[in-house]
């Protein structure tokens, strides 16, 4: 491959810097802006291969969400209660940092509500999860100063107008934004902090040389003293030795539907469906859990098998009386792995990575990049 054709000043500028991240989605830039913030004389750079952020961060649903009954029944199997409100605790903090560091406005944050739905076959799940209500309401409300998150929520089904469901559990406190305007405005912050974002720039590979590291990609090398990759569900292509694995989600979003007489953010079949209204649009998502192994992929797409579900769900579920045409149809990749932490580490002297947000970024993101910031800071 020829290499760019880089000027002295070029290469003094924007090829050296004390840390370079790689990687421009929401844990990305929430590290490079930590950075930036604890040590203004830090120079920073982001390298994102893709024209725009190429993974989950502007290519997910939006739901600002900490968790829906069945998915805390399921984590507090796994790992007991005190780590269930740890987890709880984090996820909800990490909402509220992202919205003190963004604000609002500019994540187009609204407080909706969520709900979780359960169809009619599914009776004996929604009886053991709204035995539960009193209980997690519990658990969460020294975390959310709340008293009464979840409540059930039948009365509001017929004004919803939803297909064979038979019982419904809202969250008062679940909210949607924009993804887009949230990367979009996280980048404006880094760029006033003076951190460089340098786009199609794909990392291929990093070794040390006299104290340094040399980063390899396809416009040059990069010399940085520290080195933070926030890849996600990529980073297994470096650091094979890391435990996560890709996980696409498909999404597709309808053309305006009149008389829309819903907003919020739904979880459905355990949370394998997700939809939400983006003003009077459905956005809907999900069918991973049809074929875990076709969908263990670094690739976009779409397959018919999800695509048709989805639009099974459109038609039974989500809008029975109503026509509706969809308007765009798009994927992002997540990274999951054997426990919902994040990977935050030191994984060679001088090499760091901040990954596997486990379908939570929103929530766990911004947290996600401050905590890698931290450590990077630590080891100077
Ligand atoms: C369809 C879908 C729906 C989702 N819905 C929600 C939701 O509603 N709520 C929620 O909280 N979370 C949701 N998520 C999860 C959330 O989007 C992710 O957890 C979060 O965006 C992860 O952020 P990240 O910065 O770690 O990774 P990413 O956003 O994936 O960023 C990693 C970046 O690294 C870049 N990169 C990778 N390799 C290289 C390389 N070698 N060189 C240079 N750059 C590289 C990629 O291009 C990418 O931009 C969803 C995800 C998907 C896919």
């Amino acid at each position: 491959m020829r290499l760019p054709n880089i000027s002295y000043w070029e290469k003094r500028h924007f090829y050296r810097a004390d840390v370079i991240i790689v990687g421009s989605g929401i844990v990305g830039l929430s590290a490079a802006i930590a950075i930036k913030k604890e040590r203004v004389d830090t120079h920073v750079i982001v390298l994102e291969r893709g024209f725009l952020p190429s993974g989950a961060s502007t290519k997910n649903a939006g739901f600002a969400c900490f968790g829906s009954i069945s998915e805390l029944i399921e984590q507090e199997k796994i790992c007991g209660t005190d780590g269930l409100h740890t987890l709880v605790k984090k996820r909800w903090l990490g909402l509220q940092k992202l919205r003190s560091l963004v604000g609002d406005p500019k994540l187009e944050l609204q407080i909706n509500g969520g709900f979780e739905l359960f169809n009619k076959e599914d009776e004996p799940l929604a009886e053991e999860c709204v035995s539960k209500i009193g209980h997690y309401n519990h658990l969460i409300k020294d975390i959310t100063q709340e008293t009464n998150a979840f409540a059930t929520a039948n009365e509001k089904l017929k004004s919803f107008g939803f297909g064979n469901i038979g019982c419904l559990i809202s969250n008062k406190l679940e909210g949607q934004l924009d993804p887009g305007k949230m990367i979009r405005s996280l980048s404006e912050i880094a760029a006033s902090l003076g951190i460089c974002i340098l786009n199609c720039c794909e990392v291929t590979g990093f070794e040390e040389r006299e104290n340094e590291q040399v980063i390899f990609s396809n416009q040059g090398s990069f010399n940085a003293k520290k080195i933070l990759f926030c890849t996600n569900a990529f980073a297994n292509q470096l650091f094979p030795q890391l435990a996560l694995k890709p996980g696409r989600g498909q999404v597709l979003i309808t053309k305006p539907i009149e008389n829309l007489n819903w907003k919020g953010t739904f979880h459905y079949n355990k949370g394998y469906y997700y939809f939400r209204n983006v003003g009077n649009r459905v956005l809907l998502g999900g069918g991973r859990n049809l074929d875990f192994f076709t969908e263990e992929t670094h690739q976009f797409g779409e397959t018919p098998l999800v695509q048709n579900s989805l639009l099974h769900l459109m038609r039974s579920v989500i809008l029975p009386e109503k026509s509706f045409e969809i308007e765009q149809k798009w994927s992002g990749i997540m990274a999951f792995g054997p426990t919902l932490s994040p990977i935050i580490k030191e994984v060679s002297p001088n090499i760091f990575c901040a990954v596997r947000c486990n379908g939570m970024g929103i929530a766990i993101g911004s947290q996600t990049g401050q905590e890698a910031a931290a450590l990077v800071l630590r080891s100077f």
